[in-house]
C-alpha cells in the first residue's frame, strides 16, 4: 500500500561507526550488516498515540544511522488490516471495519510525515497481500508440523527445533502472557498450550478469504512471517537482520514469528531483535482500557512542534519506558528554542568533535541520553563565548541523524 512522503537527507562528510543494537533476548550487543529490517506495524484502529511515535521513532533513528553509514536499507512495515481488536471498534462504533482502516491508516501516515519518520521501503497490507500469506501457510502446512482443530489450523511447536527450550519466559509465564495478548493456551484439543493459530476457520458474521484449507483469516504470527519473508529473505544464515517492534511484542509475537519462520525456512529468522520501550502517562501505564492515550495528532493540532515532540522522545533511551507528562514536553520545548538560538549565532563552539561523538554514542545502541547531554554542553560552550565550530554542518547532522529540522 501507498506509503508516505520521504524527507530530504542531507549528505554528510563524517564516517561514522558500524551499529550496534542489544539483542532484547540475549542481552548482547550485535553489530549490523545491512538495513534488512521488518518492523511491526499498527493494528489500524487507534492511531498514532505516543506509544506507537516512539516505537517508529527508534527504527527511523536506526534507518538514518545505517543511511548516514552508507549502508543499505531496506525496510518492511506492515498493516494489521484485519484483527479481532479492529473488528471489536467497528463493531462498537457502528463503521465498516474497512473504513475505519482506512482512515486509520491516513491518520498514521499524516502523523508519521509531520515526524520526520522515513517512509518504509515495503508499506504492507495484510488483506491486500492474502494470496501471499496463504501460501505461506501451505509451506507451513507441507512441513507436517501443524495440525487441525475444528477447521483451525495450528503449528505444533514441539516439532520445531528449539523453540520449547528457548522460550524467554519461563514455562508458566509463558503460558500467562501468551493468553493475555491474544493466544488460547486452554483450548481442548491443543497439543501444547504454546501452539500457535496459523489460520482461523471463518466465524459468523465475520469476513473471511477462500484457500485450499477453507474460508477463514490467517493468524497473526503467520502473517508477519509471509510479509517479511517475501520481501527481505536475503537466504543466508539469518532471513532478515533485525526484527523489531514495541516491547510488548517479545512475546508471544516476535517469538512466534521466529519459530514459525524457522519451521519454513529451516534458518534463524532474525540476526537480532530491538523492542521500544512503553510510554505511560502521569504515573499509569498509557492504554486503550483505560482511555488515557495520547494521541500525536491531537498535540500537533495545540501547535506542539513535531521537533520538540521527538526530542521529549529521544531523551530517554528507546528500550526503557517512559512517563509522558506535560512537564517532558515543556522541558523539550525549551531545550529546542535553546538549541535553535545557539545554532543561530554567528560563532558557536566547536562542532567536529561533537558531530563524531554524537555519531559515537548513536552507534552503540542509539544512545539518544548521551547525545542530548553532549549537545547540552555545546550549548553551555557556545552561550560562554566559545568559537571556531560550524553550525551549518552541525544542524545538517542533527536533520540526518536524528530527524530534527531546525
Ligand atoms: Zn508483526
Amino acid at each position: 500500500m501507498e506509503s508516505w512522503a520521504q524527507p530530504y537527507l542531507p549528505p554528510t562528510k563524517f564516517r561514522l561507526p558500524p551499529l550496534e543494537l542489544r539483542d532484547s533476548y540475549s542481552g548482547k550487543l550485535v553489530q549490523i550488516r545491512d538495513g534488512g529490517i521488518y518492523v511491526c506495524g499498527i493494528t489500524p484502529y487507534d492511531a498514532t498515540h505516543l506509544g506507537h511515535a516512539a516505537t517508529y521513532l527508534s527504527f527511523d533513528l536506526i534507518s538514518r544511522f545505517l543511511i548516514a553509514a552508507g549502508r543499505k536499507v531496506n525496510r518492511s512495515q506492515n498493516v494489521t488490516d484485519i484483527d479481532d481488536p479492529l473488528l471489536e471498534r467497528a463493531t462498537r462504533d457502528s463503521v465498516k471495519w474497512q473504513e475505519l482502516a482506512e482512515s486509520q491508516v491516513q491518520l498514521y501516515r499524516d502523523d508519521m510525515t509531520a515526524l520526520r519518520v522515513l517512509p518504509p521501503d515495503h508499506f504492507l497490507s495484510v488483506i491486500e497481500n492474502m494470496e501471499l500469506i496463504i501460501s505461506y501457510i501451505e509451506k507451513l502446512i507441507l512441513t507436517g508440523k501443524t495440525y487441525s482443530i475444528d477447521g483451525d489450523v495450528y503449528l505444533d511447536i514441539s516439532l520445531v527445533e528449539g523453540a520449547l527450550e528457548n522460550l524467554p519466559l519461563s514455562n508458566e509465564e509463558a503460558n500467562r502472557v501468551f493468553k493475555e495478548r491474544g493466544g488460547d493456551p486452554d483450548r481442548p484439543g491443543k497439543r501444547n498450550p504454546l501452539d500457535t493459530l496459523i489460520w482461523m476457520k471463518r466465524r459468523p458474521d465475520e469476513p473471511g478469504w477462500n484457500s485450499p484449507f477453507g474460508e477463514g483469516r490467517p493468524g497473526w504470527h503467520i502473517e508477519c512471517v509471509a510479509l517479511a519473508l517475501s520481501s527481505l529473505d536475503k537466504k543466508s544464515d539469518f532471513s532478515i537482520e533485525i526484527q523489531g517492534g514495541g516491547s510488548d511484542l517479545r512475546f508471544p509475537h516476535h517469538y512466534m514469528t521466529g519459530v514459525q519462520a524457522k519451521a519454513i525456512t529451516g534458518r534463524t529468522f532474525s540476526s537480532v531483535y530491538v523492542h521500544a520501550g512503553m510510554i505511560g502517562l502521569d504515573g499509569e501505564k498509557m492504554s486503550k482500557s483505560r482511555g488515557n492515550l495520547v494521541f500525536v495528532s491531537d498535540l500537533l493540532k495545540n501547535g506542539v512542534d513535531s521537533n520538540a515532540l521527538r526530542i521529549a522522545l529521544l531523551k530517554r533511551h528507546y528500550s526503557e519506558d517512559l512517563m509522558w507528562s506535560d512537564e517532558k514536553l515543556t522541558d523539550s520545548e525549551k531545550f529546542l528554542e535553546r538549541l535553535k538560538e545557539c545554532l543561530s549565532r554567528q560563532e558557536v563552539a566547536s562542532t567536529d568533535d561533537l558531530i563524531k561523538n554524537i555519531s559515537q554514542a548513536l552507534a552503540k545502541d542509539l544512545d539518544t541520553v548521551s547525545v542530548f547531554s553532549l549537545l547540552e554542553s555545546w550549548c553551555v560552550a557556545t552561550e560562554s563565548g566559545e568559537k571556531g565550530g560550524n553550525a551549518g554542518e552541525l544542524s545538517r547532522e542533527l536533520d540526518l541523524l536524528l530527524g530534527l529540522a531546525l
